[in-house]
């Protein structure tokens, strides 16, 4: 498992989102059990208010048993576009059980509980903060 390529290629995602006053720029891939890439996204990639790793989801599809899903920022909890589908609801939905992270979502917006909430639903979430500096470079207007 090589975290941090995968990592690394997240936050690149992160800096092909179209720049937004009202959201964070993110980038998400969602790697499979055999370190193969099932799908990617990044903020605002298909419609203006589609999140990162909702738009991987969209794309994955299938079996994510073993999958893991790798984020440039924390899975939001409280979202304004969509409240019915919050990244973290749509994480578990999925039955991804494997989460990473760079960087934990400040409070601008909102006070996020994502990393609380997955773990609370037995998702192993792993902190990879060396990452967060890259992940937040996207987001300099917004900080
Ligand atoms: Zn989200």
């Amino acid at each position: 498992m090589d975290d941090a390529r995968w990592m690394s290629r997240a936050v690149d995602l992160a800096g092909r989102s179209p720049r937004s006053s009202t959201a964070f720029a993110v980038g998400a891939v969602i790697v499979g059990a055999d370190g193969s890439q099932i799908a990617r996204g990044w903020s605002r990639d298909v419609d203006p208010l589609v999140h990162a790793e909702e738009s991987a989801l969209l794309r994955a599809g299938g079996d994510l048993t073993g999958a893991t899903l790798y984020s440039s920022l924390e899975p939001c909890s409280k979202r304004a576009s969509r409240p019915e589908a919050t990244c973290t609801s749509l994480i578990i939905a999925a039955g991804i059980r494997r989460v990473a992270i760079a960087w934990r979502e400040p409070d601008v917006f909102v006070t996020c509980e994502g990393v609380a909430l997955l773990t609370a639903a037995g998702v192993e979430v792993v902190a990879m903060p060396e990452f967060a500096g890259r992940a937040r470079a996207a987001n300099t207007h917004l900080l």
